[in-house]
């Protein structure tokens, strides 16, 4: 088997610096392993989705240097694939309809933990319902970065299909990481409680489990990620190398100085070859946003 990588933004905005750690460590994983490294736009959530934010974000990828192998993908044209796989899910029983607001929820468990009631009272109309994920055990896995884990309690049946209309996240990204025989996910460990979720859906549909490895978030002066939620600057194109470097000292790497008077493309080659996974901390440090 190939080793296959990804890299899945969101279009709802400029790539930051938080961007590039993920980019570039899933990047240089997959090439030092003489990988696939492909690039997927997860723009699902259509509310959100900046208009011209694709392009952009591609733009700046080629900018920074990143090749990815074949076409890109974007999870708006694979809606009927999705729908596959949720109509697979419901008609083995393994999903059931669910026509819980959250206020709902809340008012009846004092918290937004879903407690499985339309498990027992199934909704009497399909329409507005959400679709969740019928979930029993914990699902545990070896992180490469982060460690093993372990659930402290059960996952809920979580949303695969949202009430508004959409696909849900989780659904999605399993899919298409199956159907892109994805073996290898390097990505931001605010993605880590997703992961068991993830599983959970592989393991109902029959996918075969990646490999995981959740790098560290950068934070702000505030102790917030960054994120187009937190204001984070988008990546400067004119600065590329310099960005790099900084990147790799985030994940743990030793960018020698000579680096600092190399091609873009050398700087790249460089880092692919000292590529040191097991470099990179749990915890990353502030970034200052002024530089
Ligand atoms: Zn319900």
């Amino acid at each position: 088997m190939v080793y296959t990588g990804r890299f899945a933004p969101s279009p709802t905005g400029p790539l930051h610096f938080g961007s590039l750690l993920a980019a570039l460590a899933s990047y240089l994983d997959a090439r030092a392993h003489h990988g696939r490294w492909l690039v997927r736009i997860e723009d699902l959530d259509t509310p959100r989705v900046v208009k011209g934010a694709s392009d952009r974000i591609l733009k700046t990828l080629e900018q920074f240097g990143f090749e990815w192998h074949g076409p890109v993908i974007y999870q708006s044209d694979r809606l009927s694939i999705y729908n596959d796989a949720l109509t697979e899910l419901v008609s083995h029983q393994l999903a059931y309809p669910c026509s819980c607001s959250r206020q709902k929820i809340r008012q009846r468990t004092g918290s937004n933990r879903y407690d499985g009631y339309c498990r027992v009272h199934p909704p009497k109309h399909r329409t507005g319902c959400a679709i969740r994920s019928i979930c029993a055990e914990d699902y545990s896995f070896d992180d490469l970065i982060q460690g093993p884990q372990t659930a402290n309690h059960p996952i809920e049946d979580f949303v695969i299909f949202r009430r508004d209309g959409f696909f849900a996240y989780q659904l999605a990204v399993t899919v298409d990481d199956a159907a892109q025989q994805i073996n290898h996910i390097v990505r931001g460990s605010d993605l880590l409680d997703s992961t068991p979720k993830q599983i959970h859906l592989q393991q109902q549909l029959g996918y075969p489990q990646p490999i995981y490895a959740h790098i560290p978030v950068a934070t702000n002066l505030q102790g917030q990620k960054l994120s187009k939620q937190t204001l984070a600057p988008a990546l400067d194109s004119h600065q590329t190398r310099q960005q790099i470097i900084r990147a790799l000292r985030f994940l743990g790497q030793q960018p020698v100085a000579e680096l600092s008077d190399c091609r873009l493309d050398e700087c790249l080659a460089w880092a692919v070859e000292h590529w040191d996974i097991n470099a990179i901390p749990k915890r990353m440090g502030i970034i200052l946003e002024s530089n």
